[in-house]
């Protein structure tokens, strides 16, 4: 069957002032050059450090934000070409993280839920807001008069869940949506998500920076450094081998990864490097234990692993032909 998304060699770049008065402007390469697709009814977590370009990413995939060049076809549909911006928005939604900043303080719950069916023109919005309440957990009579602010952070993600439902989505966007809630109500709300998933038959891509997350809700994971894909493949896969240097130091700085599973490789320390201007070759090389001479000089292209499932890493190692020189280098890996 044909992806519900298609991502071909998406880039944005964002203008920044820099220098001594802000005289000097440079380009900040938020994404650069990204390609995935995402299968109907599957989940496609998005990890990396902050400022790698997931938010971006997914401002794109909204259309919140206009990408410089690369396509997006959602659906069979070219964005720009046959699906305008504004068919986009209805297809796909977003939940962020901070609840309580994305809902209307003036609109009572009820009302911001119904917005999206008066937006669609369906008919008995509030009748649809009460029914998606009771799905997302959060009864009518108690909660359908209350505001925002009334509620609890897990409660206000719920409405936001509801919200978003109602614009009745193929695709939703999870930016961080559980990262502030405690981990008994982060549970809840992921488990309410796999069940939403199911019953209206939704494909989610979800950003986090918690793998443990991520794992949970996630079949598979596309792994970003400084505006690029560099690892994307199954779930288990990638739980089991991580094929790309950086993705082994995000999983062994894990707090709760078994002991027994850890890989050598110490977690990652410093900040990435400036995406105003990014390091040659593989942008990971400043960083990277594995570094040689044609890190610095050729950029890995994302390469398929054989065997595994449609794993692909963006690393020289995993290239034969590349002339990278792993010898004496297997202890430390
Ligand atoms: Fe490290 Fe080289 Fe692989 Fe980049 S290409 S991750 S620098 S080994
Ligand atoms: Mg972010």
């Amino acid at each position: 069957a044909q992806p519900l998304l298609i991502v071909k060699d998406m880039q944005k770049y964002f203008p920044v002032r820099g220098g001594i008065f802000g005289r000097t402007q440079a380009m900040v390469q938020a994404v650069d050059g990204v390609s995935f697709e995402v299968k109907k009814g599957e989940t496609l977590g998005i990890v990396g450090e902050s400022g790698c370009g997931k938010s971006t990413t997914a401002r794109l995939l909204i259309g919140l934000t206009e990408k410089d060049s690369g396509e997006i076809i959602f659906d069979g549909q070219g964005v720009g070409d046959s699906l305008s911006l504004r068919d986009l928005r209805r297809g796909v939604q977003m939940v962020f993280q901070d609840s309580y900043a994305s809902l209307n303080p003036r609109l009572t719950i009820e009302e911001s839920i119904a917005f999206g069916a008066r937006v669609q023109g369906l008919s008995d919005p509030i009748g649809r807001a009460h029914s998606l309440m009771e799905r997302v957990g959060l009864a009518p009579e108690r909660f359908a008069q209350r505001y925002p602010h009334e509620v609890s952070g897990g409660q206000r993600q719920r409405i936001n869940i509801a919200r978003a439902l109602a614009m009745s989505p193929r695709l939703v966007v999870l930016d961080e949506a559980v990262s502030a809630l405690d981990k008994s109500v982060e549970a809840q709300v992921l488990n309410l998500l796999a069940d939403l998933r199911e019953e209206f038959g939704l494909t989610y891509i979800f950003i986090s920076h918690d793998l443990n997350v991520v794992r949970y809700i996630s079949d598979r994971i596309l792994v970003m450094y400084l505006g690029e894909v560099v690892e994307v493949g199954p779930v288990n896969s990638i739980w089991e081998d991580q094929a790309h240097p950086y993705t082994r130091s995000l999983f062994s700085a894990m707090p709760s990864m078994d002991p027994e599973n850890r890989t050598k490789t110490p977690p990652l320390t410093g900040d990435p490097p400036n995406p105003i201007n990014p390091p040659s070759g593989c942008r990971f090389h400043t960083r990277c234990r594995f570094v040689d001479t044609v890190c610095k000089e050729k950029a890995p292209a994302l390469r398929e692993l054989p065997g595994r499932g449609g794993h692909c890493a963006a690393c020289h190692l995993h290239d034969p032909d590349s002339g990278h020189d792993k010898a004496g280098r297997e202890d430390i890996w």
